[in-house]
């Protein structure tokens, strides 16, 4: 026997097991957006590898080392999306419409980034996406926190969250602070840890944010931001914090909140958790102005965040948040015993289905009345309607309690609908 071909590390199959809390989330997702007036909007999963080089920047962690770039068969250079914001910016650009006009869009799907797979960081992942074009004051960064905070609400996950918020200012600056970090921390380069040394020289701000305890020990000393941000920054960040406080939403200020993104500016911020343990951001975004025109179009003052879908499906699930309601399970199983049952069987499932809405799951390839019985247990229904013929001949049907220690009984027909939604069902 040849050897089996597996998966790609890091990039995983969604079982059906599985498939019912990714469609809870994404629906609980869509059904949100829709409330606060967002469009879904699709782009490719592959774009010209170009693109993310002149958002995300040539000296990301993303495009150094994370992205799966090829050549196609016509020797053009593309990549698999690490992240969202950049096609969306192409697309909407591409399409026009972004001139003048204010746009509010999301959307869904695979992100790919070469990176050590391991809990919660994985090589195909999935985000939730949500960005925001032609709005440049503080209320629209509010709107989309407060927008998030609902569905950590909606997801019964608010507890468990904290936000983290910074202002990176403008970019002169930005640029400025970054001149005064550069010539504090080289005066301490022997200190740094490797990672941040590399930085210094080609993304210093990313310092701020390294994992290492010995150099965010030696950051107390550091230059920090508050001392360069812009007046207009300043007022754009107050603002925004005001309007949080008056929608009752807690944050964290985190000066050292940096993204690991270029084109972010003004307004960042992340949602983190203690319950996944390094991988503890799930949702990330922030204030991108110079995004559009850096991709050639007219300046456009934009906003954003996106969501680990993963890390969200494991929230729910280290805290036990996914309501009982949220299964592929059969609630019904259909048992039909006996020549020409199964038509009677077909027939019973459309009747439900076309009166109800309960998971009815017809058992198709006959058997015994026993292993078809063994069958429902299996399949985790709570009730198995069974038909034989002397059911069938009385218009009736043999209602079997398949979780509780009920006697079975027999139910007309014309009674049936009643009778079920009567046992809580
Ligand atoms: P991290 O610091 O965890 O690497 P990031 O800053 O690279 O995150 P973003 O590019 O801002 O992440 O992406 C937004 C969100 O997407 C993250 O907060 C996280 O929830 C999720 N995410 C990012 N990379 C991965 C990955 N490799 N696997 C699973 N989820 C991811
Ligand atoms: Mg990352």
């Amino acid at each position: 026997m040849s050897k089996k071909i597996q998966a790609i590390r890091g990039m995983n199959d969604i079982l059906p097991e599985q498939s019912a809390v990714w469609q809870y989330l994404e629906s609980t997702v869509a059904n949100l957006l829709k409330r606060y007036s967002y469009q879904e909007i699709r782009m490719p999963i592959v774009e010209q590898t170009a693109l993310f080089k002149r958002s995300i920047g040539e000296v990301t962690d993303i495009v150094e080392k994370e992205m799966y770039t090829f050549e196609d068969r016509n020797g053009d250079s593309l990549t698999l999306r690490p992240e969202g914001t950049a096609g969306c910016v192409r697309a909407a650009e591409e399409h026009s419409l972004l001139y003048n006009q204010i746009q509010r869009l999301w959307y869904k799907g695979q992100m790919f980034r070469h990176e050590r797979p391991q809990k919660g960081r994985y090589r195909q992942f999935h985000q939730i996406g949500v960005e925001t074009f032609g709005m440049q004051g503080p209320d629209i960064d509010a709107e989309l926190i407060i927008l998030s905070a609902r569905l950590w609400k909606e997801l019964g996950l608010y507890d468990s969250v904290t936000l983290e918020l910074n202002s990176l200012g403008s970019s002169d600056a930005r640029a400025e602070y970054r001149t005064a970090l550069v010539e504090f921390l080289s005066a301490r380069k022997d200190e740094l840890d490797e990672d941040s040394q590399r930085r210094l020289g080609s993304n210093p701000m990313r310092i701020l944010d390294s994992k290492s305890p010995e150099t965010q020990a030696l950051l107390d000393g550091a230059p920090v931001f508050e001392d360069y941000i812009d007046e207009e920054s300043k007022a754009h960040f107050e603002q925004l914090c005001a309007m949080l406080d008056a929608a009752g939403i807690a944050y964290q200020l985190n000066p050292r909140l940096v993204r690991g993104l270029d084109y972010y500016c003004k307004t960042v911020f992340e949602w983190t958790t203690t319950e996944l343990g390094s991988q503890g951001t799930v949702c990330a975004g922030g204030r991108y102005d110079g995004l559009v025109e850096q991709l050639g179009g007219r300046a456009t003052p934009a906003v954003g965040f996106a969501m680990g879908v993963e890390r969200l499906i494991l929230m729910l699930q280290t805290l036990d948040a996914i309501p009982a309601h949220v299964s592929h399970q059969p609630q019904i199983f259909i048992a039909a015993v006996g020549e020409g049952m199964a038509t009677q069987g077909l027939l019973l499932g459309e009747m439900l289905r076309e009166k109800t809405d309960y998971r009815t799951q017809m058992h198709c390839g006959g058997g015994s009345f026993k292993s078809q019985i063994k069958k429902a247990d299996k399949s985790g229904a709570e009730i198995a309607l069974i038909l034989g013929e002397s059911e069938v001949a009385n218009g009736e049907v043999a209602v079997k309690f398949l979780r509780e220690a009920r006697e079975q009984e027999t139910v007309s027909l014309s009674a049936l609908i009643e009778f079920l939604q009567q046992t809580g069902l």
